[in-house]
């Protein structure tokens, strides 16, 4: 599944991260990635991240609610769980 097809925006503010943005993993690791390459996956300590700070509103959001479904998505189509993320 590609994931061009979600959206990637901050579910608070709408504010949409750029492939130059970055974010740290702390107080873990210090990695220092964009963690939308990822899934919210630490690349340095393999941390998985279930929120995600967004950078214009610094407000915490799950990682998940940051993919939103185009709006030609087919309805029906099966809505992935917060329990769907590889351990
Ligand atoms: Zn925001
Ligand atoms: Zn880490």
């Amino acid at each position: 599944m590609a994931r061009d097809e979600y959206e990637i925006y901050c579910p608070k503010c709408a504010w949409r991260p750029q492939p130059g943005d970055r974010w740290a993993c702390e107080p873990s690791c210090g990695t220092v990635w964009n963690t939308f390459w990822t899934r919210g996956l630490c690349p340095g300590c393999g941390k998985q991240w279930r929120d995600t700070q967004c950078l214009a509103c610094r407000a915490f959001s799950p990682h998940k609610q940051w993919y939103h479904a185009p709006r030609r998505a087919r309805p029906g189509r099966t809505r992935r769980r917060e329990t769907d993320t590889v351990s």
